[in-house]
């Protein structure tokens, strides 16, 4: 089946390796074989998910004539910080509209934003849930009437256009499995604006990859995503109507989201020391860790009995880590 893919840019490191966890698998694998998509490699700065969506996001905007790229996220938000760092790369203007109060400090994911020249507004989290399609539009308006022309990227870069990066990633899978001798796999996911899961969902479908693939929410639930991966594959479809039509069947394990999206609980901050530890792997705690957490929980649980092999794909996410410094004080040896 040949699929014609929309132009890209190549801003992210791919491929990345597929790398075997021998001493988790022992530990945690309960006779599986666990496996790691290494998406953290996509870049250093650039580092994770949101930079596959982008190469196709920013080779639309750039090819329709757009200067510039707006978009939300949380204070600390990775697709805001790649999104800030891409547009830098490519001389765009970059427009970051962040849910929540300024940070007192510059750190993370926010201060990359701050370094990489976007412009940065920070609104309280009720009025930004209540106004971020006003503020859209307000913004848009703005960068016209001095004209510019920005184009309004949303939430994770989640949308028909960023789907294909995700669905590239696929091929790359495939290669991986036969590499790998793997046969059959259970892939898992952390899923947050649902746009990996929907580009693995498709890709999977699309590439015949051996696989089912599994999100796990960290905020919202099972619901949210089913629909949220459902609307994204339709957004898909609208835009290229050339593409094959494909059955999509969204799979998500709820139940790992704890206190709310970015709230770790104990556990996961020692479930990332324990890793970083055993395997030199780094987690973090937004995303990755609450979904290796239900990888594990689901091992544990038989949720995969009768496949051998569990791919996680690690979307990245290493800034995160350093503004929740102090959730890791007891799972560290003090100095
Ligand atoms: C954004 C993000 C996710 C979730 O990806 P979505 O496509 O938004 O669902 C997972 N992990 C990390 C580190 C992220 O930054």
């Amino acid at each position: 089946m040949a699929l014609l893919y929309p132009r890209k840019i190549d801003l992210a490191q791919t491929p990345t390796p597929l790398q075997y966890l021998e001493r988790a698998s022992q530990k945690w694998g309960c006779g599986h074989r666990l496996w790691v998509k290494r998406d953290d490699l996509t870049g250093c700065t650039l580092s994770g998910n949101k930079v596959r969506k982008l190469e196709f996001i920013t080779a639309h905007a750039i090819d329709n004539g757009y200067d510039t790229l707006l978009t939300c996220g949380g204070v600390q938000s990775n697709h805001c910080r790649a999104t800030a760092l891409a547009g830098a790369q490519l001389g765009l203007g970059v427009h970051l509209l962040l849910r929540g109060d300024a940070p007192g400090e510059l750190d993370g994911n926010f201060l990359l934003d701050h370094l990489a020249g976007a412009t940065v507004n920070c609104y309280d989290s009720a009025y930004f849930v209540r106004e971020i399609d006003a503020l859209f539009r307000q913004w848009q308006d703005h960068y016209g009437a001095q004209g510019h022309k920005a184009m309004v990227v949303p939430t994770g870069g989640s949308d028909g256009i960023g789907a294909w990066g995700y669905i590239a990633a696929c091929e790359e899978l495939l290669s991986d499995f036969s590499t790998a001798g793997i046969e059959q796999a259970h892939i898992v996911t952390a899923t947050g604006s649902g746009g990996t899961q929907t580009g693995l969902t498709l890709g999977v479908a699309l590439h015949q990859l051996p696989a089912t693939v599994w999100g796990v929410n960290v905020c919202d639930n099972a619901q949210y995503f089913l629909d949220k991966v459902a609307s994204d594959t339709a957004d898909w479809q609208r835009l290229y109507p050339d593409a094959p039509a494909v059955a999509v069947e969204p799979r998500v394990l709820d139940g790992y989201v704890g206190q709310g999206y970015a709230i770790a609980s104990q556990e996961v901050y020692e479930l990332i020391g324990d890793l970083s530890r055993l395997e030199g792997l780094v987690l973090d705690p937004v995303y990755t860790g609450k979904a290796f957490a239900g990888m594990l929980a689901e091992i544990a649980s038989g949720r995969f009995e009768g496949c051998r092999d569990i791919v996680f794909v690690h979307t990245g996410g290493i800034f995160g880590v350093f503004p929740q410094k102090s959730g890791f004080s007891r799972t560290v040896a003090a100095g």
